[in-house]
């Protein structure tokens, strides 16, 4: 990975790697000028006495900064750590001190106050240096050719980066992956991915995340040009009409969003949700090329309607949205189909660097994450479990020999924690984590992620988490999304009391998703107690 940018500026030159806003204008930074940061960084860190294999963090917001730092580390040999820009001081520490972060690339002020702070309280003795990253394209610069030259040349076994996962099972643990996992990943989706010259990938996702990062070498690869999406998380949807991507690789969260904005848009201006639903129907049908002459009318209504709605909403050029990194409604993907957008999901991990498998065009199965990519092996253990081995797996959690034998047994197979099963033709479902299973008092084992994801597929739910057992039903902790409730409100002209949680019209909303996921899923998995959650009204 040290030697991207240079054989990528080779190929492609002054082409735009990177599109962002600044003070309001896009702009972009070429491959060439990407190559050049690198360059400048890479020796700066040299000249910082940074070594092959020393760890450099990153604690940047997702800026084209971010990946000036990322290939800078890169082309000085180092280990790449990034540190989510929200992290807390305690969690900051023990990550720059469990992965023996020699120097952080820090973005801005207040990251740099984080680390200094940090500093003065003694707790990151490993810490060397500080560094502000500038404007991309600038940098501090400084030495030493040869040592440039020796240190990007990684070999495929060298570790490229710890990324810490989210601690949902303890403290956050450090994946540690090589340059072979990030590339066996890469080998196996940018054929798919199918990018090029000319083309924009939107980057939603932030760059601390694994995702984010395979988006950006896949981009990088192929030429086109990584747009960054710089605004705020609720006015997404408006950016997306103006940056125009052509690929839209997101987690769900991103393409509920979607759904639910052009659901009110439909609402508002078409009057009603049974037409929008009937559209998606018909939209479908077409998609999969079994559309009745008798619809081709409604099915043209339609596309005037919603289809095309869509299609702007997005900027009008998406070819690819692909998905993965949490379970995804199989309506928010009947949604996107129906409008044209075709949708691949894909699943894997940070300790499979990423991607284990795939839907790939001409072979997609809706409602599965599709068949190992290349050199991916999958395999259900007996309590259901995934199992993974492959050139993408991981070679363990840095510093942690015992979560790393815990994961990887002593064949080579990545215990994944999630529960799916194997169609005949090798298509994986999953359905579910292991360790959120929910045994009833009725004696039943019920996997907790189809329910939540029937009630949270209305717009009117953010989050939905299945939380254990109530005689013997589950219950369900319910997240409003507030700006949709009151939005809904101000257009239906009812007044809403305070909390939302208490109000009346709002438990009926959150009833009626309750119903609809009922209809959906398995009895014992059937929900029926929930607790609203709002604003005002929360369970720490
Ligand atoms: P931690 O390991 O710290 O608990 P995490 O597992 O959420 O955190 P990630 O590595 O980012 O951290 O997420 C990988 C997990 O996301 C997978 O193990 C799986 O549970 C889930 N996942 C990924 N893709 C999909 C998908 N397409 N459908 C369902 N779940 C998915
Ligand atoms: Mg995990």
């Amino acid at each position: 990975l040290g030697l991207l940018t240079e054989w990528a500026a080779e190929r492609y030159g002054t082409l735009p790697a990177l599109r962002y806003r600044r003070d309001g204008a896009w702009t972009t930074l070429s491959y060439t000028g990407l190559r050049d940061a690198a360059r400048r960084l890479g020796r700066a860190l040299i000249a910082l006495g940074v070594r092959p294999g020393d760890r450099v963090a990153i604690l940047a917001e997702t800026r084209p900064e971010w990946t000036c730092a990322h290939f800078g580390a890169f082309a000085a040999g180092a280990v790449v750590v990034p540190v989510y820009p929200t992290a807390g001081d305690d969690e900051v520490a023990w990550v720059l001190d469990d992965s023996g972060a020699a120097v952080v690339l820090c973005e801005d002020a207040a990251q740099t106050a984080k680390v200094e702070r940090l500093r003065g309280k003694g707790r990151l003795p490993g810490v060397r240096q500080v560094v502000p990253l500038t404007e991309p394209g600038g940098g501090p610069a400084a030495s030493d050719e040869a040592l440039l030259e020796s240190a990007r040349g990684r070999a495929a076994a060298d570790p490229a980066t710890i990324i810490y996962t989210s601690g949902t099972t303890g403290l956050p643990k450090g994946c540690l992956l090589t340059h072979g996992n990030l590339l066996a990943v890469q080998r196996a989706t940018v054929p798919v991915v199918d990018g090029g010259p000319g083309d924009s990938t939107y980057l939603y996702l932030p760059l601390a995340h694994l995702l984010a990062q395979l988006i950006e070498f896949t981009t990088l690869l192929q030429g086109g040009e990584l747009t960054f999406f710089g605004g705020r998380v609720e006015d997404v949807v408006a950016e997306l009409a103006e940056a125009r991507p052509t690929h839209l690789p997101s987690v769900p969260r991103l393409f509920e969003k979607v759904r639910s904005v052009v659901l009110s848009l439909a609402e508002a201006q078409q009057g009603g949700r049974g037409r929008f639903e009937e559209a998606v129907r018909i939209g479908v049908l077409a998609a999969e090329g079994r559309l009745p002459p008798e619809l081709r009318d409604a099915y043209e209504e339609a596309d005037k309607a919603l289809y095309s709605l869509v299609r702007q909403a997005l900027g009008g050029r998406v070819r690819r949205a692909l998905t993965g990194g949490a379970p995804i409604a199989p309506d928010t993907i009947d949604f996107l189909r129906a409008c044209g957008v075709p949708v691949f999901e894909g699943y894997g991990m940070t300790e499979s660097a990423g991607v284990l498998t795939l839907n790939v065009p001409g072979a997609v199965r809706y409602g599965t994450v599709g068949r190992p990519v290349d050199g991916a092996e999958i395999r259900i253990a007996e309590d259901g479990e995934v199992l993974a081995r492959g050139p993408m797996v991981f070679p363990g959690y840095h510093n942690d020999p015992e979560a790393t034998r815990a994961a990887l047994d002593d064949d080579g197979w990545l215990h994944t924690g999630d529960l799916g099963k194997l169609d005949e033709d090798g298509y994986l479902t999953i359905t579910g984590r292991k360790k959120d299973l929910i045994i009833t008092s009725a004696g039943k084992n019920l996997t907790p992620s189809l329910s939540e994801l029937a009630v949270q597929n209305s717009r009117f739910v953010s989050r939905a988490v299945m939380v254990g057992d109530h005689r013997p039903h589950p219950v369900a902790l319910i997240t409003l999304d507030t700006e949709e409730v009151t939005g809904w409100a101000a257009r239906e002209g009812v007044t809403l009391t305070e909390p939302l949680s208490r109000d009346p019209r709002v438990r009926a909303l959150v009833q009626e998703a309750v119903d609809a996921a009922n209809a959906t899923v398995s009895r014992p998995a059937r929900l029926r107690a929930f607790a609203v959650l709002d604003e005002d009204f929360t369970v720490e």
